[in-house]
C-alpha cells in the first residue's frame, strides 16, 4: 500500500494557494489565444452572477473569474481556481436564466469540487504532471519535456473530466442553483436544448459533446437530483429575468464572431 499513501500524500501538497496560481498562469496563457469579448456590461453580468453562485459553491472564499469567449460554439469550461469561461454561442442559445445558471454552476462544480486538481494528480502518478505543474508554479520556464508535457497533460487535464466527474459537478450545481435561488430545471431543458441542437447543427455542439457527454442519462440524472434536492422545485425559485433577457440581446448585438456562419 506504499503507492497509494504516496499518492495521498501527493493530493495532500496541490494547496489552494497552489491552485489558484496554477490556474491564474494558465488563464493568461489561454487569454492571450482565446478571442475574448470585451464588452464591460457583459461581463459585469457574468462576473455578477457567476460570483454570486461560486460564494454558495466553494467555502474556500477564493475569487472567481469569468470570461465570455467571442465564438458561435457552444461551450463553457473552467480552469483550476476559478478561471470560468463561457463561449458567446451558449449565451445565445440559453433561453432564459436558469438554463444559464446551470452551465455556471456544473463549471463551477467542477472547480469546488477540484475536478483539474484530481486529474493532475493522476497524471503525477505517470510521473508527467508533477514536472509539469511545479514548472508552472515555480513560474520558469519549462524544460523540453515539461513543454511537452504541457501540450499533453495539460490538455489532456483541463480539456476533459471523466464522466464520474461529469455526473459530480451536474449532481452538485443542482444544490447550488437551488441555493442561489434559480430553478435548477434549466439544467435538463438546456441539456435537452443540446441534444435537439445535436441533430439540428451538430458542428455547433461539436467540442461541447466532446467534453461533456450528454445523454438522455444525463438528463434522467438531472430530473433524479432534482426530485431528491429539498426545495428544488418551488415556486420562489426564479427561472427568467428581464436583465438576463437584456444581457442576452446585448450579446447578440456585439459584432459577429470570426467563426459565424461556419
Ligand atoms: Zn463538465
Amino acid at each position: 500500500m506504499a503507492g497509494a499513501a504516496s499518492t495521498a500524500a501527493c493530493a495532500g501538497a496541490v494547496s489552494t494557494q497552489q491552485e489558484v496560481a496554477l490556474g491564474a498562469d494558465y488563464s493568461r496563457q489561454i487569454n492571450q489565444q482565446l478571442p475574448l469579448l470585451n464588452d464591460g456590461p457583459t461581463l459585469n453580468y457574468v462576473n455578477q452572477i457567476g460570483q454570486q453562485i461560486a460564494a454558495i459553491a466553494d467555502p474556500r472564499g477564493i475569487r472567481y473569474n469569468f470570461y465570455v469567449v467571442n465564438s458561435d460554439v457552444v461551450n463553457a469550461f473552467a480552469l483550476p481556481g476559478g478561471y470560468v469561461y463561457v463561449n458567446r454561442g451558449l449565451i445565445e442559445r440559453a433561453d432564459n436564466l436558469s438554463e444559464f445558471t446551470g452551465v455556471l454552476s456544473h463549471e463551477i462544480g467542477h472547480v469546488a469540487q477540484r475536478h483539474s486538481i484530481e486529474q493532475l494528480q493522476r497524471a503525477q502518478n505517470a510521473n508527467l504532471g508533477l514536472q509539469v505543474l511545479y514548472g508552472v508554479l515555480l513560474g520558469r520556464n519549462p524544460s523540453g519535456v515539461e513543454q511537452a508535457g504541457i501540450q499533453l497533460g495539460g490538455g489532456a487535464v483541463f480539456a476533459g473530466y471523466t464522466r464520474d466527474a461529469e455526473r459530480e459537478a451536474d449532481a452538485v450545481a443542482v444544490g447550488y442553483m437551488v441555493r442561489a435561488g434559480y430553478n435548477p430545471r434549466g439544467m435538463v431543458t438546456f441539456f435537452q436544448e443540446l441534444l435537439s441542437m445535436q441533430q439540428r447543427q451538430p458542428s455547433r455542439v461539436e467540442q461541447w459533446f466532446a467534453t461533456h457527454p450528454t445523454t438522455q442519462e444525463r438528463v434522467t440524472n438531472a430530473q433524479a437530483a432534482i426530485a431528491r434536492t429539498p426545495g428544488a422545485t418551488g415556486s420562489n425559485l426564479t427561472t427568467d429575468t428581464r436583465a438576463f433577457q437584456n444581457f442576452r440581446s446585448r450579446v447578440a448585438s456585439l459584432p459577429a464572431p470570426a467563426d459565424r456562419g461556419r
